[in-house]
């Protein structure tokens, strides 16, 4: 039983007003693994007031002194390794082999790239006689969802803390123990005190309490449509900035000259990974008529093929997913799916056998998919991919374009010229090409209802910044 029901506030751990706590439940086996703090509005005052305090000199002090404090925070994550692995084994079910390779190394990824983007950052331009400057916006309040523990909220922290700005971090509910131990390394890494609070809590309370508060400057969210579109209404009130990060429906457009297997492995993979709970999951397979038997006849080998069960035990492909609620999500949706007329070849509805305890969804392949229904509009954060076949390259691109999301595109194909066709014509933030994952440095975010800025290296930093413009700073 992990029991953490106090808030980090000014440099300490202290107990929130209002005294309540939060189970948390572990998705594997259905039982409470812990509690935390049911943070209050109060709780939050307090946070932001020490990080108002500790604006004032956080953003003046030399870049070296931040990049040094980002260096510390990484060798401090190092040593608590094998705890954020168990954490987030435990809370979001995630297998143990993907905790580590996935959910751990992002978290240092996010902070090692920000401690060396800094070494070229430009904070100052001379301009003529004038000079022009970028410092941290301000308090900012971060809000995270539970899909990558570690990686929603480095991500964030490491671009304020690059960029100045203090913070009051607010994790989800279902996956807060990866957030505590982040708190206690950046703890044991010396930051400055009011520099970084944690406030736990229920999303409607403390979300509300930071995107209403006068002080905070910038919220910056990832998450759902619904809350995200919540924090900027509440921040339209006063102007803060907002940054965020939200849904997706991502396609995939298979070229018809690839090679089948690969194709079909590689599109099943980025529908089931972390329990196809990725915000930029490719969930639309889009894949031309000529190859559509052989196509399907693969993806489906390899969807049986997925292992799903204990996130403990060795060589698991996937857990369950995080909660009760998710799970009745996703059947929600293989429902619909079924309902209106697509054809299931493999998975569907209920538990994979023998999985009875937890949250287990059974793989599940949709073809016959037309982009009106239901499974190709909606965002349904599990394993379930949905083919849908096109007759000409234009048609495929039409088709991938006609969602509300934009957070990434996918395309795999042989000939150079209609790869690069595709990657121009997507409406995205990110285009995966012929699977190249890229590197952590490129920027990533969305267009249309996927969101709003950029996260991740020197653009992420960008977003936590206010520029002033010094006129005839050097004309005298
Ligand atoms: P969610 O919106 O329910 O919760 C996200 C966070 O917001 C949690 O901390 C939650 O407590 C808080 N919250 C909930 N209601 C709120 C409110 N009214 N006001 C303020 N805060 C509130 O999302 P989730 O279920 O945790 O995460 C899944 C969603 O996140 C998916 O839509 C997914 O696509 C998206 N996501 C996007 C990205 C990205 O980078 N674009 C990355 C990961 C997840």
């Amino acid at each position: 039983m992990r029991t953490s029901n106090q808030q980090f506030i000014d440099g300490e751990w202290v107990n929130s007003t209002s005294q309540e706590t939060i189970e948390v439940i572990n998705p594997a086996t259905e039982s409470v693994m812990g509690t935390i703090a049911k943070g209050t509005q109060e709780d939050v005052n307090k946070a932001v007031e020490a990080a108002k305090k500790a604006y004032i000199d956080f953003r003046q002090t030399p870049t070296k002194e931040r990049q040094d404090m980002l260096n510390r925070i990484v060798e401090e994550y190092k040593k608590r390794k094998t705890d954020i692995i168990e954490a987030i084994t435990e809370e979001l079910g995630s297998p143990r082999e993907l905790s580590e390779t996935t959910h751990y190394m992002k978290g240092l990824i996010h902070f090692s790239e920000a401690r060396d983007a800094l070494d070229d950052f430009a904070f100052k331009e001379k301009r003529g006689d004038s000079l022009i400057v970028k410092e941290g916006i301000g308090v900012t309040g971060l809000v995270t969802p539970w899909n990558f523990p570690t990686n929603q909220t480095s991500v964030k922290l490491a671009a304020a803390f690059a960029a100045g700005s203090p913070v009051i971090l607010k994790p989800s509910v279902e996956t807060p123990f990866a957030a505590i131990i982040l708190a206690e390394v950046i703890q044991a890494s010396g930051v400055p005190k009011g520099v970084f609070n944690l406030v736990n809590g229920r999303g409607s309370v403390i979300g509300d309490a930071l995107s209403s508060h006068p002080d905070v400057r910038m919220m910056s969210f990832t998450g759902s449509e619904s809350a995200g579109s919540k924090i900027m209404r509440n921040s339209s009130q006063d102007f803060k900035r907002v940054s965020l990060e939200l849904g997706g429906k991502s396609p995939y457009i298979i070229l018809d000259d690839v090679d089948v297997d690969k194709a079909a492995k590689s599109a099943t993979k980025f529908v089931y990974d972390n329990s196809g709970q990725v915000c930029d999951a490719a969930t639309r397979t889009l894949i031309p008529e000529s190859i559509k038997d052989e196509f399907i006849e693969k993806a489906k080998q390899n969807m049986e093929s997925v292992r799903v069960g204990n996130p403990n035990e060795k060589n698991m492909d996937i857990g369950p997913l995080v909660s009760r609620q998710q799970f009745n999500a996703v059947q929600g949706y293989i429902k619909k799916g079924i309902d209106e007329g697509a054809t299931l070849i493999t998975g569907g509805l209920g538990k994979p056998e023998g999985l009875e305890r937890g949250y287990y969804v059974k793989p599940t392949i949709f073809s016959d998919v037309d982009n009106d229904m239901t499974i190709a509009k909606e965002e349904i954060f599990g394993p379930v991919m949905s083919i849908i076949t096109y007759s000409t390259l234009d048609e495929a691109i039409d088709i991938a374009n006609d969602t509300n999301f934009g957070l990434c595109g996918y395309v795999m194909g042989e000939n150079r010229e209609n790869v690069q066709k595709v990657a121009n014509a997507l409406e995205a933030g990110s285009i995966v090409i012929n699977e190249n994952a890229g590197t952590p440095d490129l920027p990533f975010g969305g267009y249309k209802h996927s969101g709003i800025g950029r996260e991740w290296g020197d653009y992420g930093i960008e977003e936590f910044l206010e520029v002033k413009a010094l006129k005839g700073y050097y004309a005298w």
